[in-house]
């Protein structure tokens, strides 16, 4: 991402009387802006003596990152894998109204599409900060075309690919570019799929694994060359099975170094999946569910997914100050992007 503008925002605010989100606690302590990022307050004070501009009193309530989503097809009317509407419109809409929902940045998301259409959409999802004008886009997650016929879901049967020779070469043919794409998610079961991973995995792309009839082993070899996430856990997988848990036994997996962390996504509205797959997904993991850790899985985990947890995904000093101000049942009171104020519950003071 380029840097913010300097020079532009050169004044201090400090926000007061909240409790914010930071080494995966809640903790009553201010939060410090300018020209765009989060400030150390005591660098400030000792080294450049000075003080705060301006004071935001924040009612109490919670300060967290941004929320950053990783996978949204579409939204408010607008079908991002849809050949006949203008695409940079489609995007600008949607981001414009994620930020009623705390979402500072994301992934737009496509289902399987001819190449044609990738050659067309992708340039048009360009990454970009946010603003007052809509979340960020943090680059385009492609779901397909190289995915399993069986589990195919939505994705249109006669535009799925399989790798041949030369799968790379094929594979950037198929999108035209890897410019502005951020996550593909594929098929680890399809041959010649490993070598894909590690190409991808190389050039910085971010592999998931998804829409799959993959048995475990092929997973864990997947994880091995690089891939690192889980398309909607559950769903378009083979489902659990004690004797080859899919991959969902990738949760639980020790076929995988430990520094190796696999990420997943969810559908998680009780629907796509029975609340108590949520919970087995979860319980997989140490924690109890704290407030703190329900927030890190919406910010910390996916900037440490697309690597970009040194900018976004927490408030440490120096991050990008995109922010969000949460009531106690975390309904989102109001949006910061670039320490900018971009959206706010008509109720909330700032
Ligand atoms: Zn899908």
């Amino acid at each position: 991402m380029p840097p913010h503008k300097i020079g532009t925002k050169a004044q201090i605010v400090q926000f007061t009387n909240c409790r914010i989100l930071r080494g995966h606690e809640l903790i009553w302590e201010d939060l410090w802006i300018r020209e765009g990022q989060i400030l150390d307050p005591e660098k400030l004070f000792f080294e450049e003596k000075k003080s705060a501009d301006k004071k935001k009193d924040c009612e109490g309530h919670i300060l967290a990152p941004g929320f950053i989503d990783v996978q949204i097809n579409g939204g408010f009317g607008v079908d991002f894998s849809l050949t006949n509407e203008d695409i940079s419109a489609g995007v600008a809409l949607v981001a414009k109204n994620l930020l009623a929902y705390g979402v500072t940045s994301f992934c737009p998301t496509l289902v399987t599409s001819p190449p044609d259409i990738y050659h067309k959409v992708l340039p048009q999802i360009t990454v970009r900060n946010g603003s007052a004008r809509g979340a960020g886009v943090l680059g385009a997650h492609v779901e397909g075309p190289f995915i399993s016929h069986e589990k195919r879901g939505a994705h249109p049967d006669s535009h799925l690919r399989t790798f041949e020779a030369d799968a790379f070469q094929e594979l950037l043919k198929t999108y035209g570019s890897l410019d502005n794409i951020a996550i593909i998610t594929l098929a680890p079961e399809l041959k010649r799929s490993h070598e894909v991973i590690k190409e991808l995995t190389s050039r910085g792309i971010c592999v998931s694994v998804g829409h799959s009839v993959s048995h475990l082993q092929e997973a864990e070899e997947a994880v091995r060359n690089g891939a690192r996430f889980i398309t909607h856990l559950f769903n378009a997988m083979l489902p659990f099975h004690h004797r080859d848990p899919g991959i969902v036994g990738l949760l639980t997996s020790d076929q995988i170094a430990p520094e190796q962390q696999v990420f997943f996504g969810m559908i998680a509205d009780g629907i796509h999946t029975h609340p108590a797959a949520l919970r087995i997904a979860h319980r997989a993991h140490p924690k109890g569910c704290s407030v703190e850790t329900a927030l890190e899985a919406a910010t910390l985990h996916p900037a440490q997914l697309l690597r970009i947890e040194k900018q976004k995904g927490t408030l440490d000093f120096g991050s990008d100050a995109d922010f969000i101000v949460l009531d106690d049942s975390l309904n989102v009171k109001a949006t910061y992007i670039a320490g900018d104020l971009v959206w706010k519950d008509e109720t909330f003071s700032h």
